[in-house]
């Protein structure tokens, strides 16, 4: 069947000038036209529609609504998400709902309008190239913001006192910038200023904006103000200048995003369909991922990477600089790696003094830090991988569905180590915060901080419960430990599940397949490949991958060779050693054979885990894509990479894949030879096989851990015949993309078989696995053409990113009972 004729339901929440417009009717009639059953009605929130019809003409309705919006309408944020039908059977305009309350409205930045646009261009205009151009329909909100209600005096625009001009404009309802609380013009507004690499000012205004791009044109780095920290860019078609940034930042090879002048010009190098286009386009101006169509940029902005974060331009300041300057330019936060971004003149000028060779800044203060947003369209959907400027800080509505519609409990999640957001919840609505990073650093900790007064003081809500990650050692945990307040511990590849229902309204029971790097698991192990039931009291962990052992533990994160040790040490015992072949592809020198020897033999410093993530690297290493990991997930999206997989499935050419030898079933006698770690003796194994690789699905007994409590057995995927098979058909030079896809093919074939015994129906995948567009796309496919119905990530990141939203509902899973009447 075509993606497009299933019926599928779109949620839409608009936010702007939507309301009074006309804009109901307006929909009513496009619904209409294009067959779609459902309703519409303004909120709290906006205006919202919930729409239910086949899926081409869904895409198409919401294309529709922003090229045919009635002339006074204005959407400052457009947010979807794609949802299982109701069997609505008309369209209906439906009474307005007072709905979320108004302290519940932090309202996110908005790009530069086409009005501003226009003006800024105007020669005549008071407001030619003044770089702070705004109105009500575009501009600074949550940056600026130091307390609510949203009025001038509480935005870091206090301090610019309004002209005549500007203050007339400000007072007109009939004008554009009636109560534009950052309004301003060159008279009275910010002003640029540029520094030179030691903070010593070279000129203002103007020739301050002319001086950067100078800088960049002759290669240099140059730190940029943004709306929500700075940037640090570097001319995007220069090799060594970028090559010059990396080095600075100490950013090996993570990709770097690109800034566009225009929506042409990203055309040039990448292929963009109407999804990608619309996103990045949208009022939200996030980073998007597009396949690269040629190498018309420098290979260093993404070694090795097929792929390239675009964006174009979401102030007035960055029209004029790219426009000036002419073509792309890199724009990567200004941050040292993953620390938090800089947002302060005087912080930057301290932070960033070894890496830019001078400061385009202005004098109107960042208040609330945030960093780009990214999002990636996978399955024609938009999945938003971080939240951040445009997006931030935004609320989530507990359904119905969930039964527990109004637990009369403040809540504050506090979310995990790294990617970290934090989340709040008060009468029905989760608000989760922007990205904060990852909490290694005392600046990133003192953010992490920060950004919870903030979003309390904001949302006035004064938590009574405080959620965080089960693990004891993060600085998240140690922050919520600190509290006067009850706790409440929360499993990690739980609360990434429970995200991915709370983004889909999906409700309970569900099977969740929680797939990442690692978390800490009920037992004390490292988790990180799991399949969990979620019911209406909790989860039950019916099955994982079978469990190897990480040569010196952290260090294999970075390191994807000593997933491959491990994984081959478990399947073979000491024996692996002596295979030379094996050995010498991972590289190691001999001192570094005998330690990883002894960390294996004696099992020290070498944890168990049962990660997805981690075999994506072992794979990603055996098939010689890379021994060392230069930023997290590399060894991952090398192997996505490599399958050569580009398309969403409807469109995807791939090559024949031939069928791999068949290797004999492993004996139960042979699997229990090479397996220490399966304690307890299995009692089937089943078998699960097609023309992709072979895995096993073993139905073990449960040890006593509190995870297994409720269950006597649990399923056990041994991935040890696919690990055979693919190193005979390395042994063959069979080829890596071969191999590769059929790899993810099998992984999507092992959620289904899981799916299959354990018979839910709704199937949820999460955990930054399925950041992985290739084994999302064939999960999902594959999970439907068994019947099941599955979900993933839209609005919520798959990422850590998601996890606070995952907390707060796991707690009030547990509090629900105890507070309604
Ligand atoms: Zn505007
Ligand atoms: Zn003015």
């Amino acid at each position: 069947m075509e993606t497009g004729d299933i019926i599928s339901r779109i949620r839409i929440t608009l936010r702007g000038k939507v309301q009074g417009v006309g804009f109901r009717p307006f929909i009513y009639n496009l619904a209409t036209d294009l067959n779609l059953t459902g309703w519409v009605a303004n909120t709290g929130q906006g205006v919202v529609i919930d729409a239910e019809g086949p899926l081409s003409n869904l895409d198409a309705f919401l294309y529709r609504i922003e090229e045919e919006k009635p002339p006074l309408a204005h959407i400052q944020g457009l947010e979807h998400t794609y949802l299982q039908p109701e069997g609505y059977t008309i369209f209906e305009i439906r009474e307005s709902s007072e709905g979320t309350a108004k302290s519940f409205w932090v309202l996110p930045d908005v790009a530069t309008c086409g009005d501003c646009l226009e003006e800024m261009f105007e020669p005549q205009n008071r407001r030619h190239r003044y770089p702070f151009t705004n109105c009500t329909r575009c501009g600074p909100r949550f940056s600026i913001m130091t307390a609510l209600p949203y009025d001038r005096p509480n935005t870091s625009m206090d301090r610019f006192e309004m002209c005549g001009a500007c203050l007339g404009e400000y007072e007109d309802p009939q004008n554009r910038r009636f109560h534009a609380q950052p309004n301003a013009c060159p008279q009275c507004g910010p002003k640029l200023s540029y520094l030179d690499a030691g903070g010593t000012k070279q000129t203002g205004g103007d020739d301050a904006l002319m001086r950067a791009v100078e800088a960049l044109r002759d290669g240099c780095t140059v730190a940029v103000k943004g709306v929500g920290g700075f940037h640090l860019m570097a001319d995007a078609t220069n090799e060594e200048a970028i090559g010059q940034l990396r080095k600075r930042k100490q950013r090996e090879e993570k990709p770097l995003a690109v800034l566009f002048p225009d929506f042409e010009s990203v055309q040039q190098v990448c292929d963009v369909s109407s999804m990608e286009r619309r996103a990045l386009l949208s009022p939200e101006a996030p980073i998007v991922l597009l396949h690269r169509k040629n190498n018309s940029l420098p290979d260093n902005i993404a070694p090795g990477n097929p792929y390239l974060g675009a964006l174009l331009p979401m102030t007035p300041l960055h029209h004029l600089l790219t426009r000036e300057l002419g073509r792309p330019v890199i724009a990567t936060s200004g941050n040292l790696s993953e620390e938090t971004l800089c947002t302060q003149n005087d912080e930057a000028l301290q932070r960033l003094d070894t890496m830019a060779d001078g400061f385009l800044v202005h004098d109107r203060e960042i208040v609330n830090h945030l960093d780009d947003s990214i999002v990636r369209v996978v399955l024609g959907r938009e999945m938003v991988l971080r939240r951040g400027r445009g997006f931030a800080p935004s609320t989530f509505p507990i359904t119905r569905h969930w039964g527990f519609g109004s637990v009369d409990l403040q809540v504050l999640a506090v979310g995990p180590h790294m990617k970290n957001t934090v989340a709040l919840y008060k009468d029905g609505e989760i608000a989760l915060s922007q990205h904060i990073g990852d909490l290694v650093s005392p600046h990133s900790v003192t953010t992490f901080q920060n950004t919870i007064n903030t979003l309390t003081r904001f949302y006035e809500i004064q938590p009574e419960l405080v959620v965080h990650d089960f693990h004891p050692d993060y600085a998240s945990t140690r922050y919520a430990e600190d509290r006067d307040m009850p706790r409440d511990a929360v499993q990690h590849h739980f609360a990434h599940v429970l995200a991915c229902m709370v983004d889909n309204e999906v409700p309970p029971p569900a099977l969740g397949v929680s797939w990442d790097g690692s978390g800490y698991g009920l037992d004390r192990t490292v988790w990180g490949g799991e399949f969990l039931l979620v019911t209406e009291e909790g989860f039950s962990r019916e099955g994982h991958f079978r469990s190897f052992m990480l040569p010196g533990g952290e260090q294999a994160v970075r390191e994807p060779r000593r997933a491959a040790l491990g994984l081959l040490y478990e399947m073979l015992g000491k024996q692996v050693f002596e295979h030379n072949d094996l050995m010498s592809s991972l590289r190691w020198s001999p001192p570094e054979h005998d330690v990883l020897c002894g960390m294996l033999d004696k099992q020290i410093n070498a944890p168990r885990t049962s990660s997805a993530g981690r075999l994506f690297d072992a794979v990603s290493a055996l098939l010689g894509l890379g021994n060392h990991n230069r930023y997290e997930g590399q060894g991952a999206m090398r192997l996505e990479f490599a399958t050569g997989i580009f398309l969403s499935p409807k469109e995807t050419k791939t090559g024949p894949v031939r069928s791999p030898a068949r290797e004999p079933w492993i004996s139960e006698e042979e699997i229990l030879g090479t397996s220490r770690n399966l304690a307890a003796p299995f009692l089937s194994g089943i078998p699960w096989s097609d023309e992709r690789y072979t895995f096993r699905i073993l139905e073990m007994e449960s040890g006593k851990s509190p995870a297994e409590a409720v269950h006597r057995y649990t399923y056990v995927v041994d991935w040890q015949p696919m690990i055979e098979e693919i190193l005979s058909d390395l042994a063959r030079r069979r080829e890596v993309s071969e191999i590769a896809t059929t790899f993810h093919h099998t992984l999507a074939d092992i959620v289904v078989g899981m799916a299959q015994l354990v018979g839910e129906p709704r199937v949820v995948l999460s955990g930054g696995c399925f950041q992985n567009r290739v084994l999302t796309e064939m999960t999902v496919t594959a999970l439907r053409e068994a019947g099941f119905q599955p979900s993933w990530h839209q609005r919520i990141p798959p990422n850590d990113g998601g996890v606070a939203v995952g907390q707060i509902l796991a707690a009030l899973q547990k509090e629900a009972p105890k507070t309604m009447v």
